[in-house]
């Protein structure tokens, strides 16, 4: 298959572009295009085929579900039994935008794209281009993020192409993403709303907007509690550079310190070292092979934004082991440090306690 590429921005949308990839996601192909999270990758949620297409692509298994995105919040109606009142609530406050909100699916939606559940995650982007899409297609597009399973998340269509070229009939590159990082999931199947997956709008956002307290799902959490996600796809080894990629936290400078030290050894031991640290820090590493800054760590956002990118980046770079600095877990820092520590497989060096070994994510907030 000979992949289309279509350059736009939200300013400036491509109408006679929109109106083909809107046919080819009728026609039961598949488009991938720029959200305001990650770059996703588009086909017909309501068709089954489409869905089974998808998992091909990504090579992603067939139990994790897709997220529903639509652009009106009366395709909703169609899609699900009722839309409770928390629901209304948390679109009225953050939709379009990067919310995802679980509930109970109607027949409409085929168990290819839900992953076999009854319930279907559905979310309304902010992107323009995004939207039109939708609309184009009809109104239901079930995307993932447009990366080949258990690689880091595009945030860039160059990202896309690495991993998309050839598998899809067109890719919309419409620049770089906004945020950088997958949306918020919030289970509304239960009595209580549950962050399933953290992402941009915080535990915090969600606490105030309904008025009362929104849990995190415990498996989230506690990377060693034994019990499934109840996002299945939370359980997959996620993010991974090729390289082995370990975490330091603790007190920053003993941080620096320490990874320094490492640094060293590994010189010694002939063994080529990547740093993933902040601009703040850059300056320390000079004696590592390669040193990349995800961002400020003045600015939680840049990290975000940064974090996908510099992890795919690693790829292209002949490191033996890669280094990380933990950042900060406030707000936005619950994602980044939930993404961050899946692309680790959870391997964090905590200096402080100079004790080495798997650990919780809630460990050390
Ligand atoms: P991605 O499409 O790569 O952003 O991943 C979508 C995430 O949403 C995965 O972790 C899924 O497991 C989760 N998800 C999608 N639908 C549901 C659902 N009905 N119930 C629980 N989690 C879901
Ligand atoms: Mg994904």
């Amino acid at each position: 298959m000979v992949t289309e590429i279509c350059k736009m921005t939200e300013e400036n949308i491509d109408e006679a572009a929109i109106e083909r990839a809107g046919r080819i996601l009728r026609g039961g192909g598949l488009v991938a295009f720029p959200t305001e999270t990650v770059y996703g990758l588009g086909g017909d949620a309501l068709q089954s085929r489409s869905s089974e297409k998808i998992y091909a692509a990504k090579g992603r298994p067939s139990d994790n579900p897709l997220i529903v995105h639509v652009c009106d919040m009366k395709d909703v109606e169609r899609i699900v039994k009722k839309i409770p009142d928390t629901a209304r609530k948390l679109a009225d406050a953050f939709w379009p935008g990067p919310l995802t909100m679980i509930m109970e699916k109607t027949d409409a939606v085929p168990k290819e794209t839900t992953g076999g559940l009854d319930t279907v995650a559905i979310r309304m982007p902010e992107n323009k281009i995004a939207l039109a899409l939708i609309r184009a297609a009809g109104g239901y597009i079930a995307a993932p993020s447009a990366n080949t399973s258990g690689r880091p998340s595009p945030t860039l269509a160059e990202h896309v192409t690495e991993d998309m070229d050839g598998k899809v009939e067109m890719i919309i590159d419409g620049g770089a993403v906004g945020i950088g990082l997958e949306s918020t999931i919030v289970d509304l199947t239960e009595e209580e709303p549950i962050i399933l997956r953290p992402g941009y709008i915080t535990q915090e956002m969600l606490t105030e907007a309904l008025r009362r307290d929104v849990e995190v799902d415990r498996t989230i959490l506690d990377a060693n509690s034994g019990q499934a996600p109840k996002a299945p796809g939370m359980k997959y080894r996620h993010y991974a550079p090729k390289a082995d990629l370990t975490v330091f936290a603790g007190d920053p400078e003993a941080v620096t310190e320490k990874i320094r030290a490492c640094v060293r050894e590994d010189k010694k031991n002939g063994r080529r070292v990547g740093i993933i640290c902040t601009d703040e820090t850059k300056a320390y590493y000079m004696e590592a092979d390669e040193v990349e800054s995800v961002g400020k760590r003045s600015d939680a956002k840049s990290i975000a934004h940064g974090l996908f990118a510099v992890l795919r980046d690693f790829d292209k770079r002949d490191v033996d082991v890669i280094y990380s600095e933990a950042f900060s877990r406030k707000g936005i820092g619950q994602a980044i440090m939930n993404r961050l520590l899946k692309a680790a497989g959870h391997h964090v060096i905590k200096v402080n306690t100079k004790e080495e070994g798997k650990t919780n994510d809630s460990d050390w907030k």
